[in-house]
């Protein structure tokens, strides 16, 4: 999901700035332990659209099989669609919150019958038998006539009837851009069940955590609709709109049915519309890209269009070189009318800002996420730093030098926005669950900006060196899976050879903050003695530069003790010996006088996040 909230929540801190708080969370971190198993399910779905009533009837089989080592006697499906209903969790929170999302506002208190969304399950079997279920909000519980072992698999047959809700957010129908149908988090979707148990969360926010598996869809609506969306089409040359290679035959009748297969894959998402234009263009050695927009767009927006394809490719193959392979075949970049949000193999997105809002603000942040939350499919509403943040990363990595920003430290807006954050006194641990933050604002800036720092800041802590090989390492062994942030951190430990949980610890699951001082530099004979102390309360290895009047600038480096060894340095710097935590202050001597010093500095590159950067520097 794009920011979007930043601007309110300066206007909520003008208001009420007050003194950090250092807050301790007693939170787990997250770890997967050594035995890694993660549950699998393949659907198959037939769905019939009518495009008249906004209502669609589905059934759906699913092959659930229990990879846990534990015995399940109960089972949870999303019904995400339920949430666009007046009196759901998401309306009265949206009421109830300071700084709503000004998308959802009051809107869905005011939805008439005819514009709510649901998902009414008529029927559900397990292994040919009627199940009890009951509906409670988003969450559908079902208690199961046979528990299902571990290893075994079992099969799931429903009947359902929804309906598309008048477009609120992320997903719906006939949205302010005019796209028809917007169709993500649509369908009776499987909860996760992982090493931390079930994760029914009910739909109040955000985010989303599913099943790795298959899925096997069939489409049925409007012959003159035309879809975009996850997966591989299966009859293209039964459909056309661009989508074919030979003649296009299609079928008698005022349907379609579109076939659609994506294999390895957690989510399913589409939309649809009369108007759009469908245009392709290759990666290099890559995927095939899909782009549908409104051919009813202004001149202008077209044009846009055009010109955002060579972008995408661009980010395509700079993701591909900096994470790793993207292994589908097909990435879809589709018109949805509201926001951005990442989906499996597509993205949804606003389809009528200007070209740099466009690349900039939206593809390269959601198609970032085919890593960062897809492939690499963390559980965005227990660590939504890890999503948002590692997405944010290395989207500003990317557009540094794609759109030509050529910025020494292309992140210095994310460390300004933290810094923000961490004076406010509104901040909360990044551990805090994803829809349970005082304020919206507050987890915007602790998921993306406070999450990318996490990545940029490990590169001053770990050598840049590494953490490119950390970011390699961890797609290699953790894509496909459900990686913790200790899954992540361990990686890093791994290609680093330092000791981090430190460091995973402190940044994520408090609000401590880092805060270096340049205490005193004073004379002592020919030699001079530099003095400096630990304000914050998080620890951090320190890069020290000396400038003197000469011209000159020597590097030091002092290492963080808990670490148990060093970065990485070139030989120009002098390497001094362990800071320890407990000891609030620092001295080393150097072979220089006083008056030939010109300044001593504190993390010249400004790659530590240290709140106060005034006493850095003497
Ligand atoms: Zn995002």
């Amino acid at each position: 999901m794009k920011k979007i909230l930043i601007l309110a929540l300066s206007i909520i801190f003008s208001l009420s700035c007050g003194n950090a708080n250092e807050i301790v969370a007693q939170t787990d971190s997250g770890s997967t332990n050594s035995n890694y198993w993660q549950q699998h399910v393949d659907y198959t779905m037939e769905i019939d659209m009518n495009v008249k009533s906004y209502q669609y009837q589905g059934k759906q089989t699913l092959v659930y099989t229990n990879n846990s080592p534990d015995v399940l006697d109960k089972v949870f499906y999303h019904l995400y669609f339920n949430a666009f209903q007046p009196g759901s969790e998401m309306d009265v929170r949206s009421r109830n919150i300071a700084d709503p999302d000004r998308r959802i506002g009051n809107r869905i208190s005011n939805l008439q019958p005819n514009e709510i969304g649901y998902i009414k399950v008529s029927s559900l079997k397990q292994n040919g038998v009627e199940i009890k279920h009951e509906t409670v909000g988003t969450v559908l519980e079902v208690t199961l006539n046979k528990p299902i072992q571990p290893g075994e698999k079992a099969r799931f047959e429903m009947d359902f009837d929804a309906q598309v809700p008048k477009q609120i957010r992320r997903s719906g129908r006939n949205n302010a851009e005019g796209v028809a149908f917007s169709m993500a988090q649509w369908y009776p979707k499987l909860a996760e069940y992982d090493f931390q148990g079930w994760h029914a969360d009910p739909y109040i926010g955000r985010e989303f955590h599913g099943v790795w598996g298959n899925f096997d869809v069939k489409i049925t609506i409007d012959k003159n609709f035309i879809i975009g969306g996850t997966g591989y089409l299966q009859n293209p040359n039964e459909i056309g709109y661009g989508y074919e290679s030979t003649e296009v035959k299609r079928a008698e009748g005022k349907k379609l049915t579109w076939h659609f297969k994506a294999p390895d894959v957690h989510d399913f998402t589409w939309a649809a519309d009369l108007d759009y234009i469908h245009d392709k263009m290759q990666v290099p050695d890559g995927p095939m890209l899909h782009f549908f927009y409104k051919k009813t767009m202004p001149t202008e927006n077209l044009q846009n269009w055009k010109d955002i394809q060579p972008k995408t490719v661009e980010l395509m193959q700079f993701y591909n070189e900096h994470i790793g392979e993207y292994p589908y075949k097909q990435y879809s970049v589709i018109q949805g009318g509201d926001g951005g949000m990442e989906y499996g193999m597509c993205t949804l997105m606003l389809g009528m800002g200007t070209y740099d809002g466009m690349v900039s603000g939206i593809i390269a942040h959601e198609l970032a996420h085919s890593w960062f939350q897809f492939l690499i499919a963390t559980n965005e509403a227990k660590h939504e730093w890890m999503d948002e943040g590692f997405a944010s990363y290395i989207e500003y990595l990317a557009l540094n030098t794609i759109m030509n920003r050529n910025k020494e430290n292309p992140f210095e807006y994310i460390y300004s926005n933290y810094y923000r954050l961490a004076l406010s006194g509104r901040e909360q641990p990044q551990s805090t669950h994803a829809d349970r933050y005082d304020i919206n604002g507050a987890y915007s800036i602790a998921a993306y900006y406070k999450g990318a720092v996490f990545l940029s800041q490990l590169g001053y802590v770990i050598g840049e060196e590494n953490l490119k090989r950390t970011l390699k390492r961890y797609f290699d062994e953790w894509a496909f899976k459900h990686p913790a942030p200790n899954d992540f951190i361990r990686v890093a430990e791994k290609v680093s050879g330092l000791e981090l949980d430190w460091y995973l610890m402190d940044w994520t699951q408090t609000t401590n903050t880092i805060d270096y001082k340049i205490n005193a530099i004073q004379a002592s004979g020919d030699k001079t003695s530099i003095t400096m102390e630990r304000v914050g309360l998080m620890p951090m290895p320190i890069d020290l530069e000396i400038e003197y009047f000469d011209g000159t600038k020597e590097q030091y480096y002092i290492p963080l003790q808990m670490m148990r060894g060093e970065k990485p340095s070139v030989d120009t710097t002098t390497v001094l010996s362990d800071w320890a935590w407990a000891y609030p202050t620092y001295s080393f001597s150097i072979n220089k006088t006083r008056a030939s010093i010109k300044t001593v500095t504190i993390d010249p590159k400004e790659l530590m996040a240290d709140i106060n950067k005034a006493n850095n520097k003497m």
